[in-house]
């Protein structure tokens, strides 16, 4: 045993909408060198990991079991007594259904110390997003959680109902197989058979689904509906007030499923765009970037060539951050500095460098550039090239994107760029994923026939408007 002792934080993660997390959650994230998480947990929170985070996923996968507590608790101490800074994210609020109870019981008998930080839990969540206030002056003044699955230890769910309480705010957390039964319970304890109840299923995400009926008729229609798991059921006069405050539902791309097709390091803006618009989208492949650590002697060559033209923001902080190791600074670079894009003039411009558009020229050049990326030869008689960093598949997420690609069914791709079909199509048979029937847009024509010629055949209308009204760009 060491006697060096890591910590853990145990991070509520929201109810899936990767923007519902905490500050302090996320900051917890970005500083943690293992992250163990669960199924419900918005694998796109795992993108602010560090480089070099491991990510242990507890729940389960197809033809695997789910890791079981003790395990999951073993791991959390193994992992503490190494040393590391852990991270225990878990859907929701950790203390809501989480077990958080039970790990940190494990720790206290280990001497291990913790934090835990709460996060909005789903039902509250998905009441907000389905347009239903969980209390109201003038429908409910009490909001109970419940669970509508039996525990363990327990044959049923007691589901005690005193009449006292009725008129108020009923949850139900993992609760859609035993609908029927619940609803029933709560009939013969007393509530009105016409008692609204809302069912949400993956609340806050663009695939979220919302049925609404009484106790009476709802679990026929979460049947008919084919509403499954995770889903939240609310119960009470407050779902009514939905049809008026419903707001989410409203989005142009809810229940949209696309995809966006990622070749580098590009942004995530055309995820946000659709996101924010309601659609559930995904970038795909995950990529980290790996950088370059240039040598005394490369930084040297590079600062005496008479310019320098960087073709990737990239490549400008790892070129910079680079030279400040090796104790140089701004003043020694060349005074010619020029850029391929005006994302990399901005990022310049960050620096305190006004750089010009590279054009040819005969003096000295050093090429500062992505491993990977074509350079236009003729821009220059005499240069040379310095690989600033590469782009990389971030196998920590191949089996999360094989999770998340081969559950959804996804409707379109978005093609950025030549080179993002390629990556896709690429990714795609590595990870051995079949996607049936999947519609495309694009940015630019020429991508339009590159895609075709990769075999896609039919244009989203629909997310193409969107592109070429260049609307995602703000
Ligand atoms: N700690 C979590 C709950 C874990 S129990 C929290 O605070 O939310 C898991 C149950 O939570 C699921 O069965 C489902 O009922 C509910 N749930 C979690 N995420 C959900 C989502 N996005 N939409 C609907 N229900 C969700």
């Amino acid at each position: 045993m060491t006697n060096q002792t890591g910590f853990v934080s145990f991070v509520g993660a929201g109810p899936g909408d990767s923007g519902l997390i905490t500050n302090k959650g996320l900051k917890s994230i970005k500083k943690a060198d293992v992250i163990l998480y669960d199924r419900l947990v918005n694998p796109r929170l795992l993108r602010e990991a560090k480089k070099t985070c491991d990510f242990i996923y507890c729940g389960k996968l197809p033809n695997r079991h789910i890791m079981r507590q003790e395990k999951i608790n073993e791991t959390l101490i193994e992992q503490a007594k190494l040393g590391q800074y852990v991270v225990r994210l878990k859907g929701g609020d950790p203390s809501v259904f989480g077990r958080v109870g039970e790990e940190a019981e494990a720790l206290v008998n280990e001497g291990i110390e913790y934090e835990i930080i709460p996060g909005v839990t789903s039902s509250i969540a998905a009441a907000a997003y389905a347009g239903i206030p969980v209390t109201h002056r003038d429908y409910s003044n009490s909001f109970t959680l419940r669970t509508g699955h039996a525990s363990v230890t327990k044959e049923t769910v007691d589901n005690t109902y005193n009449g006292q309480y009725l008129g108020e705010t009923i949850a139900y957390y993992m609760g859609v197989k035993s609908l029927k039964t619940n609803c029933h319970t709560l009939i013969e304890q007393g509530k009105t058979p016409q008692t609204k109840v809302a069912v949400i299923e993956w609340a806050t995400l663009g695939k979220q689904r919302v049925v609404e009926g009484t106790l009476e008729t709802i679990s026929d229609i979460v049947e008919t509906e084919n509403i499954k798991n995770p889903a939240m059921t609310i119960i009470g006069d407050v779902v009514s007030l939905r049809q008026k405050i419903k707001w989410f539902d409203k989005k142009k791309f809810i229940g949209k499923r696309v995809l966006v097709a990622k070749s580098s390091g590009t942004s995530f803006d055309l995820e946000d765009y659709f996101t924010g618009h309601g659609a559930e989208a995904y970038s795909f492949p995950t990529v980290k970037m790996e950088e370059a650590a240039f040598t005394n002697g490369e930084l040297t060559k590079a600062l005496q060539s008479d310019r320098i033209i960087f073709t990737a923001p990239e490549s400008v902080d790892t070129f910079l951050s680079s030279m400040l190791n090796h104790s140089f600074d701004i003043r020694d670079l060349p005074r010619d500095i020029q850029f391929l894009s005006e994302k990399t003039r901005k990022k310049l411009m960050e620096k305190g460098i006004i750089a010009t558009k590279a054009e040819f020229s005969e003096k000295t050049t050093a090429v500062i550039s992505p491993s990977g990326k074509k350079i236009d030869q003729s821009l220059f008689v005499d240069s040379h090239v310095f690989r600033s960093h590469a782009w990389e598949r971030d196998h920590r997420f191949d089996e999360l994107n094989e999770r998340i690609l081969t559950e959804d069914n996804w409707q379109t791709v978005i093609f950025p760029n030549k080179a993002s079909i390629d990556s896709f199509i690429a990714e795609i048979e590595r990870l051995r994923i079949e996607l049936k029937a999947l519609s495309f847009a694009y940015i630019g024509e020429s991508v339009k026939k590159y895609a075709i010629q990769c075999g896609f055949t039919h244009v989203d209308q629909e997310v193409q408007n969107d592109l070429e009204n260049n609307k995602w760009k703000r």
